[in-house]
């Protein structure tokens, strides 16, 4: 009986811990983390001035298709203490209808590989050695199997991203949140502001964590208006005492780093 006791309250301490809310940097509410997908050309001449001028970070995902041109513009980025993400070298999905390469004719390792050499792409860009990823088109297969332990196994990058929805894009379950399958909240084209401040107030509500997905910023595909992007800054940058907006990683270490003290 008194083991049984023990074993309730141990239980009941687990999960006392396990609701504990996160406690942020400067005693914030909330974090907001803002990821671009894809290297646009609307995200460099866009997004990028936007974001420098509310004076806030952000996470680009890149895949190879750079060139001359952009290229030296997102060693530039970086520069400016953005975050440049690994999103393969081609972006292999099982859909080929946007994609030219079909995730089909991979295997786990084979899209290992390749996250590893656009790790080394990267830096060769901006000379960092850790590397967070965002999995293409959200999915975390190749062949139709998971190549997420693959990815654990050869600690190829440090933290991944998931795609999500308007609820299951709010985290707040620290505890059980997986390094490799962080989730995110991806847009359709034309998300209102109204939508997206609507998501903000809800982690802020919940004192979680919440990661947006971004594709084209006022051009390009999957897009979001300058004018609309412009309005969730402006509500970033109005509630910047109680929100923290760091890149992916940072807000990730940060998250690692308080579990590992509890
Ligand atoms: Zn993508």
């Amino acid at each position: 009986m008194k083991k049984s006791l023990f074993f309730l309250l141990l239980v009941l301490f687990g999960s006392w811990v396990a609701a504990q809310p996160m406690q942020w940097p400067q005693h914030k509410q909330a974090a907001i983390v803002l990821t671009y997908d894809d290297a646009l050309l609307s995200q460099l001449n866009i997004a990028v001035p936007q974001l420098e001028r509310a004076g806030l970070k952000a996470t680009f995902f890149l895949t190879s298709d750079l060139d001359y041109r952009t290229l030296p513009r997102w060693r530039e980025v970086a520069e400016k203490g953005f975050e440049l993400g690994n999103h393969t070298l081609y972006h292999p999905c099982v859909s080929t209808t946007d994609n030219p390469v079909s995730s089909a004719d991979y295997t786990p390792y084979l899209m290992v590989r390749e996250i590893e050499v656009m790790n080394w792409l990267l830096y060769a860009i901006d000379g960092r050695m850790t590397r967070t990823f965002a999995y293409p088109c959200t999915d975390t297969t190749a062949a139709g199997k998971s190549y997420v332990d693959t990815l654990r196994h050869y600690k190829s990058v440090k933290y991944a991203r998931l795609g999500g929805d308007e609820q299951t894009a709010v985290i707040t379950d620290f505890a059980h949140l997986d390094s490799l399958r962080v989730p995110s909240l991806g847009l359709e084209d034309s998300s209102s502001a109204d939508m997206l401040i609507r998501f903000v107030k809800t982690v802020q509500q919940r004192g979680g964590l919440g990661i947006i997905m971004f594709h084209g910023i006022g051009g390009d595909y999957i897009t979001t208006s300058a004018a609309v992007h412009q309005q969730l800054l402006d509500y970033l940058v109005e509630n910047k005492r109680s929100i923290w907006v760091p890149t992916f990683q940072e807000a990730m270490d940060y998250v690692m780093q308080r579990r590992a003290m509890h």
